[in-house]
């Protein structure tokens, strides 16, 4: 759009048309949703080199108690932030006060920094550091260097432009006397910005004596940043408010229409995907015009500090914005001060540092985690609460398909994992109903023992935390070890006493396990307790067994069957789409691989699990076609039993230690997974089952009334995902199990691997089981394999 041509468009149209046009873009760009980033505002010095006379934050020394916050008063401020629930620590600052105090230059030399900004580097370091909480910096103009070290210890930036004409430098005018008010000074910190990749908040000042034209040339002027760097994330559009005490205290503040012409032309210009703001606590009561006019975000807003930029207008109380949010048609979600497409995009926009911290905050949207639960840890979070809105239509009608079998798209399923409030409830409730429809109000179980015969592995998954591989990530960590034989043996037998009628075998590719080491395993089993079924051999140990004998999969597998192999586990699968399993686990079995050793298990009689861990770098576009070829497999052999979703447990894993991956899905994605799976599988597989180790008991629970029918094994000697941290006990007795059943008004079912009743006699000796096992021999791992045999 030419200036010529904004100036058309908002010349030839009533407001309301404009407002109409601008919602309707803004709804293609952000739907119903509305953000906020819940923050706290640390004004590191109130000093300014600025006069702008709008502005009651600048001080002189005079007026201040210290030129700058103390480092310890500033990490109290953002504990305090964080304690309610902060992830932004955003610090506004004057500009450049050493150039003009000398107490800012005093201060400075004695705590030993050479400019405000090397004061800052610190200070927002230190809250990243030891807080957590993300800085957001606005400090005014920066040259290359400045902007760099800063981008070291914050998530983003941000410089309002307020207006880019020079007449109000000059005197009398609202930028007189302010040297880091001429334009280009600001729109050059925006180009160094862009070249240096930080994402930037930038935005206008409406009503300081500029006119509309200069107002649309500004924001032309930041579309053409952004279609050349793409580093803007939002755009403020501030209102002026006169305040006492200043120079313009008497000046005219912008109408509300004034504003909302803004906000639509802001919209229109930057285009539907442009995150619009208007600070909300400058306008009270003028939620629905705001809405209306094409805002799609309030930005900042503090529990707990003050705007101190405007301390005469205090922040909404959140509760009520939400709820005045959904009377104007729209969802309020907490946001981080880094927006989601740049989160996404994390190795182009964030330093480590701030890498770690937001994606550790953050949902599989980009957007703030939205309870305190995390898989595996103790902590029941909180189920997203039902909100005012209706069930959103398009939403209804992709559930409808799916429950009469339809196969939904890979959109369409997205769709379903981003539901949230009612939607939430809404996909819940049908996935149990329809499993209520296909497998009645039974749960099942298995009682059974996992057996991890080593933790000794040639891979480098950066999830597992189970592994010994690299000396370098094994402190503090588990010893290798490596299982013989009679141990074997005895774990068998001790299982079969205790009422097991399964053993589950998986464990790291030790490099000097071959195919034989797996066949020995299956004959010292078989040989010890003919009865147990023996479910054991991830697909990428069948490969490894395979290539070490020099066998094709076929019959590698075929051996393995002969040997006593009942069933495998679907692990390995991680996500079934290959540019997520090359982060996660590049060295590793390819999506087509995986699928083909199940398809030639399936086509062998061999009936395998499927599962998916999710929650890492992943997104819902990914879990989608990840069920999706599931989907498919199982239309063509029927040889999965079940679809197990195992949220991943950050706490060990070195990619999340690394700063690198999320912390795990929230617990309403949780849910939503097993919702959404009985719903796109539930037809073709019948069974989900819920991982009470990875969701905890009492939110597995959540899982059964969200579409889950089976809460899988027992579990005695549960390690691996106890070696990723997780908390939740290594067992869940039979009785224990049976009761909580019971509790949730289901009916408890022991059953056997193949989902058949277990016998009589082998529920009779599960609940008659005391709870003692003995210690498990781990003996140390060395260079060769230890025998499988028994004897
Ligand atoms: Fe090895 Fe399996 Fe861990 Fe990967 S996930 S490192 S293959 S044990």
């Amino acid at each position: 759009m030419t200036l010529d041509e904004a100036a058309d468009l908002g010349a030839a149209h009533e407001l309301a048309t404009l407002v109409i046009r601008a919602g309707r873009l803004r709804d293609e760009g952000f739907g119903r949703l509305l953000t906020y980033s819940p923050k706290v505002f640390i004004p590191l010095t109130k000093l300014c080199r600025d006069v702008c006379h709008y502005c009651t934050f600048a001080k002189t020394p005079k007026q201040v108690d210290a030129p700058y916050l103390e480092i310890d008063e500033v990490l109290a401020i953002a504990r305090r932030g964080r304690d309610t629930g902060c992830r932004e620590a955003l610090f506004t600052l004057g500009e450049k006060p050493e150039l003009r105090y000398q107490a800012a230059r005093n201060w400075l030399a004695k705590h030993g920094y050479a400019s405000t900004v090397d004061y800052l580097v610190e200070a927002a370091g230190a809250v990243l550091r030891e807080t957590g909480l993300i800085p957001h910096i606005n400090a005014g103009t920066l040259s290359r260097n400045e902007l760099r070290r800063l981008r070291r210890v914050s998530a983003s930036m941000g410089i309002m432009v307020e207006s880019g004409s020079s007449r109000l430098l000059e005197k009398g005018a609202a930028h007189h006397g302010s040297p880091d008010k001429r334009p280009w000074r600001r729109l050059a910190t925006l180009v160094r910005a862009g070249q240096l990749r930080i994402p930037m908040t930038t935005g206008l000042l409406v009503g300081i004596g500029e006119t509309r034209e200069e107002r649309l040339q500004d924001l032309l002027h930041i579309r053409r940043l952004q279609d050349r760097y793409g580093h803007i994330q939002e755009v403020i559009i501030q209102n002026f408010r006169a305040k006492a005490d200043t120079r313009m205290a008497q000046s005219p503040e912008p109408s509300r229409e004034e504003l909302c012409w803004t906000i639509a032309m802001a919209r229109l210009i930057l285009g539907r995907d442009m995150s619009i703001q208007a600070p909300p606590n400058l306008s009270p009561g003028a939620v629905e015009p705001l809405v209306a006019a094409g805002i799609n975000d309030w930005g900042g807003i503090s529990p707990v500090t003050p705007d101190h930029v405007n301390p005469e207008a205090p922040w909404p109380e959140i509760t009520e914005l939400r709820h005045q949010c959904a009377a104007a048609g729209k969802r309020l979600s907490a946001r981080l001060t880094i927006y989601p497409r740049y989160l996404k995009a994390y190795e182009n926009w964030l330093e480590p540092g701030p890498r770690g911290a937001c994606l550790a905050a953050s949902d599989a949207d980009g957007l703030l985690r939205d309870s305190s639960w995390y898989p595996g840890l103790r902590g029941a979070g909180e189920v997203p609460a039902v909100d005012r809105f209706p069930v959103d239509g398009e939403l209804r009608a992709i559930v409808d398909r799916c429950r009469a079998g339809a196969t939904p798209s890979t959109r369409e399923i997205e769709m379903l994992f981003g539901a949230r409030g009612s939607d939430f409830h809404a996909v819940c409730r049908a996935a149990d109903e329809l499993r209520s429809e296909q497998v009645g109000e039974a749960v099942s179980f298995v009682v059974n023992r996992n057996i991890n015969y080593t933790n000794v592995c040639q891979y480098a998954c950066s999830f597992c935390a189970f592994s010994k591989g690299r000396v370098e990530e094994q402190q503090g960590r588990e010893r290798p070890y490596d299982i013989d034989g009679s141990e074997l043996a005895r774990r068998a037998l001790e299982a079969w006493e205790c009422g097991a009628t399964e053993v589950c075998l998986q464990g790291g590719i030790h490099p000097a396990y071959t195919g034989e080491t797996y066949l020995s395993v299956l004959r010292t089993l078989r040989e010890t307790v003919p009865e147990l079924h023996i479910h054991a051999f991830s697909p990428l140990e069948v490969t490894h067994g395979a290539q070490t004998l020099g066998l094709s999969l076929r019959d590698y597998l075929q051996r393995l069957r002969e040997a006593g192999l009942a069933t495998l586990p679907g692990t390995a699968a991680e996500i079934l789409v290959d540019r997520v399993r090359a982060k996660i686990c590049p060295d590793k079995l390819s999506t087509k691989e995986w699928l083909e050793v199940m398809a030639i298990a399936h086509d062998l009689g061999l009936r395998t699990t499927a599962t998916m861990m999710f929650g890492h770098v992943d997104e819902a576009r990914d879990w989608a076609e990840h069920l999706l070829k599931l989907r498919q497999l199982q239309e063509q052999t029927g040889g999965f039993t079940e679809f197990v979703p195992l949220p991943f447990v950050a706490q060990g894993a070195p990619m999340a230690r690394r700063g690198e991956s999320r912390f795990g899905p929230t617990l309403r994605e949780a849910i939503l997974v097993h919702a959404v799976a009985r719903l796109v599988l539930g037809h073709s597989f019948t069974n989900i089952q819920t991982s009470w180790v990875k969701m905890g008991r009492e939110r597995a629970m959540d899982c059964l009334n969200a579409g889950a029918n089976d809460l899988g094994g027992t579990l005695l000697n549960e390690s691996i995902t106890r070696a990723a941290g997780a908390a939740h006990g290594q067992v869940w007795d039979a009785r224990d199990m049976r009761d909580a059943i019971l509790g949730q008004g289901r009916q408890p079912r022991m059953r056997r691997t193949d989902y058949r009743d277990a016998d009589p006699d082998t529920v009779q000796r599960a609940f008659a089981w005391d709870g003692v096992i003995a210690e498990s021999l781990n003996l140390p791992a060395g260079r060769s394999a230890r025998s499988k045999l028994s004897h």
